[in-house]
């Protein structure tokens, strides 16, 4: 897929980016986008997906791309 990204040394679909800043499995994610912000941990260029946890619910994840830190838009 051509919207793979390298996340913490390792490449990552959406669907496991959004593994990453959930925790756990995802039913459906869309495409990784930049989120045009820096890590507050380690200034680190900070992506973002759009996925669904479960049926009723669509979030936004932030994840650094060097670094754990993330966020969601909850
Ligand atoms: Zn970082």
């Amino acid at each position: 897929m051509a919207d793979n990204r390298v996340v913490e040394g390792r490449m990552v679909t959406p669907a496991k980016l959004a593994e990453l800043v959930e925790g756990e499995d995802v039913m459906d994610a869309e495409g990784i986008e930049d989120a045009d912000r820096e890590c507050p941990d380690c200034g680190g260029n900070v992506i973002s997906v759009g996925y669904m946890p479960n049926i009723t619910e669509f979030v936004t994840g932030y994840k650094c791309q060097d670094c754990e830190w993330s966020e969601t838009d909850r």
